[in-house]
């Protein structure tokens, strides 16, 4: 974002943000804390942070923000670093758009704001095998699509059939997956927001999805840091290659800039010890991919999303 933009938006008053929110029924926090957004618990608060209460609700103030050219920024918190100095302008969080329903031909019907353990637990309950691979992703069903999260057994467009997005003027529009190409954690959509999606799963029997599930689960909390905050993976793995090998290799497992630590179950996970700050990880990651160059001559890319001011 320029920083005229930055001064620009900074420059809305309660009054003004007060008639751009007009009628819209959701939630709305002023100075909203980030951290309690965010699986890492850290970062600054949101100027505005609106919860839309449907997906009605949605399109109102997406439409709203588009005729004052307001920037939009949608919030899951799994996948995301939010910088010290938090984000100006208007945040969206869709955790009220939460209606889950079965459709005809083994079909799964989820608003964006569904989180993806619910939804494999609705899957598990109605016997529709296909999610298994998803067990222990903490994100929101939209984020999953719009990150195509994924295990080495199985992504997130395996399942899309079909995706319900906003557009930046709030009109619904409904995309068959075959119209979106999907690539290495990232689905390559239209602008606009997601806001729910259908999901092509398949009868099967409930004890072994069940034991599948609960397998994955087992083996996550064996591998991965799960008793302190984190974002899940920090870096992308390169093709044939794994960036948790890489940093292990760097011997730079345990490294710490403040409270921010690269985790020592998993190389690939950064940990929260308590009062890490957006800068120390930043730091930290700078750290990492340095040592990584240097050890292996490999340039790490971030799956992390950073966002926000310093
Ligand atoms: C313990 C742990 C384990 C994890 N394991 C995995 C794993 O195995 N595989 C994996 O792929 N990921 C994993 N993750 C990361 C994370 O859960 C995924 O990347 C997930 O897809 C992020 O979803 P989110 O809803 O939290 O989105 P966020 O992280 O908040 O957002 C990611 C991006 O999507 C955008 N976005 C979010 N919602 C919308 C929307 N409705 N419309 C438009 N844009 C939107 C955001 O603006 C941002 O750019 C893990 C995270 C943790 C903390």
């Amino acid at each position: 974002m320029s920083r005229v933009a930055r001064k620009e938006q900074s420059a809305r008053t309660r009054k003004d943000w007060e008639r751009i929110l007009e009628g819209i029924r959701g939630t709305i926090t002023y100075e909203a804390s980030l951290q309690s957004y965010t699986s890492f618990r850290i970062g600054g608060p949101a100027e505005v942070l609106v919860e839309p209460a449907d997906v009605d609700d949605l399109c109102r103030v997406v439409a709203q923000a588009h005729a004052e050219r307001l920037p939009i920024f949608v919030v899951g918190g799994t996948n995301l670093l939010v910088r010290d100095g938090g984000i100006r302008g208007l945040v969206l969080s869709l955790r009220q758009l939460k209606a889950i329903r079965q459709e005809p031909g083994s079909v799964l019907y989820a608003e964006g704001g569904v989180g993806m353990p619910t939804l494999i637990g609705y899957a598990i309950r109605r016997s529709l095998a296909g999610l298994e691979w998803g067990a222990g992703i903490p994100g929101t069903v939209a984020g999953c699509v719009v990150m195509n999260a994924g295990t080495r057994l199985g992504e997130m467009k395996d399942s899309v059939k079909a995706v319900r997005m906003v557009d930046p003027k709030g009109r619904v529009m409904d995309i068959p997956a075959a119209e979106i190409p999907f690539s290495y954690r990232k689905a390559h959509l239209p602008r606009g927001i997601v806001a729910a999606v259908w999901l092509q799963l398949k009868p099967g029997a409930h004890d072994q999805i069940e034991k599948t599930v609960k397998e994955y689960l087992q083996y996550r909390k064996i591998t991965q840091p799960l008793t302190l905050p984190s974002a899940g993976c920090v870096f992308k793995n390169p093709p044939q290659d794994s960036a948790g090998r890489l940093v292990d290799v760097a011997g730079l497992k345990g490294a710490r800039v403040g409270d921010a630590q690269v985790s020592e179950k998993h190389a690939n996970f950064m940990v929260n010890l308590g009062h890490a700050r957006a800068a120390d990880v930043l730091a930290l990651i700078r750290k990492v991919r340095a040592g990584v160059k240097k050890a292996s001559g490999v340039t790490l890319e971030l799956e992390l999303k950073v966002v926000g001011q310093a």
